[in-house]
């Protein structure tokens, strides 16, 4: 089997902690990836005076895919987001969060399996703002049909790989008459060429309170970017928190996997963060690179470990560390 290069960002806070995990366990399924390592966030403001350097970029294009940890950027430094510009300037512009329930993670739910595909490059967060005056101010959202086709052709090709059933276009319509009436008019457009797949469309407060209600009658969620940044945390929340959370930022030429949490500097370097949502995003990024057998082994380990809550880090209400949770699921990958 041929080997990939494969960049590896480790991120800022419990990044590095979580980042290491998942390169053990993807390394112990002899998975033949080749990792590039390069830092990104806090650690490189001092040695290249942005936490984004060119090189960093220029990795990522050369490998076209790459696994990330959180990376926080400073406040009120004049830097801007990290993730953002990451993700405009390699026109990432499907961010694919899976929500599956893991049997034996405490949860209120039991059969969670859904897919949000959340729009990653405009609506407000095109970041066009300014101050009218100075006791007001404007933030414009920009909704294209050229974005809204493209990731409503992304959420319908997705379905129809993964076998699923039906699409849900969520929006507020019905208050945005002309941005989110573009998003949805255009989605019901691409939902023509995929007639096998159910589509359907909902508000956004009321696919809250279903999904807080129902979560099993959802199969896959489109959104446009601000709804779907809300929705996913949402969505994290229904399968055990951001702990187990993957996700990923999806472009023509290029993929950026991350977990869905951020940095948590508080828990950073105690070993007490759980790695399982960087592990699981490691996964997606096997299977986005065709190594399906490797991606089903790490999967099968994890739940063979999760069946002993001794064994699971303390926001799963286990007393394992970072480092001794992943070793747990090397040793089942070695058991398979
Ligand atoms: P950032 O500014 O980078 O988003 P944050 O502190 O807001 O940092 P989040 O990931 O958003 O970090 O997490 C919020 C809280 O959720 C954390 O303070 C932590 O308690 C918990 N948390 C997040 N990720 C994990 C994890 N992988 N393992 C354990 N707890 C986590
Ligand atoms: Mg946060």
């Amino acid at each position: 089997m041929s080997s990939v290069t494969v960049t590896l960002l480790p991120g800022d806070g419990i990044g590095t902690e979580v980042s290491s995990a998942a390169k053990e366990v993807l390394t112990e399924t002899g998975v033949p990836i080749e990792w590039e390592v390069v830092e990104a966030g806090e650690a490189c403001i001092e040695k290249y005076g942005t936490p984004l350097p060119e090189h960093v970029l220029e990795s990522i294009k050369r490998n076209k895919v790459a696994l990330k940890g959180p990376i926080t950027t400073p406040v009120g430094k004049g830097f801007r987001s990290v993730n953002v510009t990451l993700r405009q300037s390699l026109g990432l512009y499907a961010n694919v969060r899976p929500l599956r329930t893991l049997e034996n993670v405490p949860s209120r739910y039991t059969n969670v399996d859904m897919v949000i595909v959340r729009e990653n490059t405009e609506d407000l967060y095109a970041g066009v703002e300014h101050k009218v005056g100075r006791d007001a101010a404007e933030s414009i959202k920009i909704i294209t049909r050229e974005a809204s086709e493209r990731i409503g052709r992304y959420a319908f090709e997705l379905a129809k790989r993964q076998g699923r059933k039906k699409v849900t276009i969520v929006h507020k319509a019905n208050i945005m008459k002309l941005s989110d009436g573009l998003f949805l008019e255009s989605i019901r457009h691409i939902a023509e060429s995929f007639p096998e797949i159910v589509c359907e469309d909902k508000i956004v407060d009321a696919l809250c309170m279903n999904l807080v209600q129902q979560p099993e009658q959802f199969d896959v969620l489109v959104l446009p970017n601000l709804y779907g940044d809300i929705v996913s945390d949402l969505g994290a929340g229904l399968i055990g928190g951001l702990g187990v959370a993957p996700g990923a930022n999806i472009g023509e030429d290029g993929a950026v996997f991350e977990a869905v949490h951020g940095s948590a500097p508080q828990i950073a370097g105690k070993n007490e963060a759980n790695p399982l949502a960087m592990i699981l995003s490691g996964a997606e990024m096997l299977e986005h690179l065709g190594y399906n057998d490797h991606a089903s082994q790490v999967r099968k380990a994890i739940d063979s470990v999760l069946v002993n809550r001794e064994l699971l880090t303390k926001d799963l209400g286990g007393n394992a560390g970072t480092r001794e949770f992943a070793a747990s699921i090397c040793k089942a990958i070695q058991a398979l």
